[in-house]
């Protein structure tokens, strides 16, 4: 079996945003050189989420509006984690949104389904950030 496995680094110029990022996984996968396994991608920051959807700014709208509904980011004393610095907001999109996606790995192509792209969401950005992609099989 083979391994591989590398960092992407991101650093928003928006305090939220969501970044399409299959085409850095795709040549991820083609350094590999793996036609068959899986391939896992998961934020390194947990203020940072990395899930699979439409490539739709209207949804990517929707997603925003959403979750500053279910938890906006101010005003910034309505949560205790609050005070050494104030991204509780973030940490709670992060939740929602996942951790990671893990996308089968099909005659050396990411084996999505009908619409299926790999995103980035950053909460809490305009810092590096990272994201760990590994991807395993023969
Ligand atoms: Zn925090």
């Amino acid at each position: 079996m083979k391994t591989y496995r590398q960092e992407l680094t991101f650093h928003t110029k928006t305090h939220r945003a969501y970044v399409n990022i299959t085409p850095q996984v795709e040549t991820a996968l083609a350094e590999s050189g793996i036609r068959e396994g899986l391939c896992l991608v998961n934020a390194k920051n947990i203020t940072a989420s990395v899930f699979i959807n439409d490539n739709e700014s209207g949804l990517h709208r929707d997603f925003e509006r959403w979750l500053e509904k279910l938890a906006p980011e101010k005003p910034y004393d309505q949560y205790d984690h609050n005070g050494y610095e104030d991204n509780a907001d973030a940490h709670l999109k992060r939740t929602v949104m996942g951790r990671e996606v893990v996308v089968a790995v099909t005659d050396g192509k990411l084996d999505f389904g009908t619409w299926e792209q790999i995103f980035y969401g950053e909460f809490d950005g305009m810092r590096d950030k990272r994201v760990l992609v590994k991807i395993i099989g023969e």
